[in-house]
């Protein structure tokens, strides 16, 4: 492995996602030798610590990865801090300053990487800063990395991006979704274009809908200051839904790379029908999670910390996606996403249409591939076939193919895989302005007409349930029902 040479800037370094996030999955691809001893770390939050203080805050972020303690121990010395406030443009020059003797140091040239760990308010300041205080590297390489949310509409995430792109072109933005890092949503376009058996039959010809759900036991926990601005719809549909609804339904790419991949999303989401006002209470769901049944158990959305007794903030949505293209026209795509409901559970169910059969006297039932993306990770294929024995009756055969515990615990996690891909400057599993820009606007409208119409019966649903009982009838009113049933 040659090494991967790089200076990296953690804006917001003493925060929540760098501590429980960036840190391990730093520290794993030292472990595995993908950076090793040209690379050094600068983190810069508000608070005044030292490089000591600083340190010792990583290693305990550390505690529960395999590691020695020395070896832990080293790769904090890579680490440096830098207290800042990214208002002041003097501190920039501190950075700077700091960075150009790392780079010495640690022999980087001049590779450059921006992670922006803090609140999206602050992205475009530090961009303009970076750029007018020279942070921007003139020898290598300069990439910057945004966390989500990227904007809370078009709007604003245009201008957050007009902004960012004053300084960074498209091809230094790395945009995370953190989902496109996980195991079986990089698995989909391999099962999808490497199997015929798939691949002939994955259009409105074979199939009658497809449902992704993505569902969470917890609820808001700490982060109501957030959800309380963006609510399940911007927090999870506009972005993973939307990016796991594309790697499902798009077409085939010229070949695996970033600009193919993209052209397909694009090609895609030109058929993303955008619901009018008077169509979203069809083909949209909202809920708001009420208490438990369970006396003292868990408080309704409203009681949570932090949040308006009155919210009208969405904790479930459910909805029915249209792709208006030859390839799906017809082929209702159900989406599921909920704080509290029973499990934490990420999946796929492709549902193939049920034929008269002509050769039995019973209609067949559907064909089922299920692709589960966590806890599990895995494929299930439910078919058709005779059950055992002195008789003609047909049985429902299930193929299944799980990875193991084993070999989960050994491959890179969502971050960890990222940040590799930042650093290998790899643009596959990150999201494109123009894909933001479609999935905004889809968003949008919907989120425009539950703006201008509050909700009058939330909460509608208890914590750990599945949700409303109009989620049910979304799919109830054409024959059809949610295939996981929690
Ligand atoms: P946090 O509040 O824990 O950390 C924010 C950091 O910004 C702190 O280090 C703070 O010191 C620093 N900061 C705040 N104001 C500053 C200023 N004026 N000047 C300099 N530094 C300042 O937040 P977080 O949870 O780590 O989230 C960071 C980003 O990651 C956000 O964009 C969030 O939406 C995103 N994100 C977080 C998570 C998560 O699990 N925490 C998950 C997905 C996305």
């Amino acid at each position: 492995v040659s090494e991967n040479r790089v200076l990296i800037y953690i804006f917001g370094g003493s925060g929540d996602l760098a501590h429980r996030k960036l840190y391990p999955a730093l520290f794993n691809l030292y472990r595995k030798n993908h950076i090793k001893h040209n690379f050094a770390v600068i983190g810069t939050a508000r608070r005044d610590w030292s490089d000591d203080y600083y340190r010792s805050t990583i290693l305990k972020s550390l505690e529960e990865l395999p590691g020695s303690f020395n070896q832990k121990n080293s790769f904090t010395k890579h680490f440096y801090y830098q207290a800042h406030d990214v208002t002041d443009s003097k501190h920039y020059i501190a950075l700077d300053n700091l960075g150009i003797e790392l780079e010495k140091k640690y022999e980087t040239q001049g590779n450059r990487i921006f992670y922006m760990a803090m609140a999206p308010k602050f992205f475009a300041t530090i961009a303009e800063h970076l750029k007018s205080q020279n942070l921007v590297s003139e020898k290598g390489y300069n990439r910057i990395v945004i966390e989500k949310p990227f904007g809370r509409d078009f709007a604003s995430a245009k201008e957050l991006n007009d902004a960012i792109s004053d300084t960074f072109s498209e091809d230094q933005i790395y945009r995370i979704d953190h989902y496109l890092g996980k195991e079986m949503v990089l698995g989909l376009l391999p099962l999808r274009f490497s199997n015929p058996f798939f691949e002939q039959v994955w259009n409105r010809d074979f199939i009658d809908n497809i449902q992704i759900n993505l569902n969470e036991e917890l609820g808001v926990e700490d982060r109501a200051g957030y959800y309380e601005t963006a609510g399940a719809l911007r927090d999870m549909v506009q972005n993973h839904i939307m990016q796991i609804l594309a790697l499902t339904t798009l077409g085939a790419p010229e070949k695996m790379s970033a600009e193919a991949l993209r052209d397909q999303k694009q090609k895609l989401f030109a058929g993303l029908q955008v619901y009018k006002p008077e169509e979203v209470s069809k083909y949209f769901v909202r809920g708001q999670y009420g208490a438990s049944d369970i006396p003292d158990h868990e408080p309704a959305y409203r009681d949570e910390p932090n949040v308006a007794p009155n919210s009208t903030i969405e904790t479930f949505v459910a909805g029915e996606v249209h792709i208006d293209n030859d390839q799906w026209r017809g082929v209702p795509i159900f989406i599921r996403t909920g704080k509290r409901l029973p499990e934490k559970n990420s999946r796929i169910d492709v549902v193939f249409k049920p034929r008269q059969n002509p050769i039995f006297s019973q209609p067949d039932e559907p064909n089922i591939l299920t692709i589960e993306i966590e806890p599990e990770e895995g494929v299930a294929l439910q078919f058709n076939g005779k059950k055992i024995g002195q008789t003609t009756d047909p049985a429902r055969y299930q193929l299944t193919y799980q990875h193991s515990k084993a070999e989960i615990a050994q491959v890179l996690d969502a971050y960890e895989r990222l940040i590799y891909d930042v650093i290998l400057g790899d643009h596959t599993n990150f999201s494109h302005w123009l894909e933001l820009e479609k999935t905004w606007k889809f968003v949008d409208a919907i989120r425009q007409y539950w703006d201008n119409n509050a909700p009058t019966d939330f909460p509608n649903y208890k914590s750990g349930t599945a949700g409303p009982a109009a989620s049910d009838s979304l799919l109830q009113r054409s024959n059809r029902q949610w295939i996981y049933q929690p």
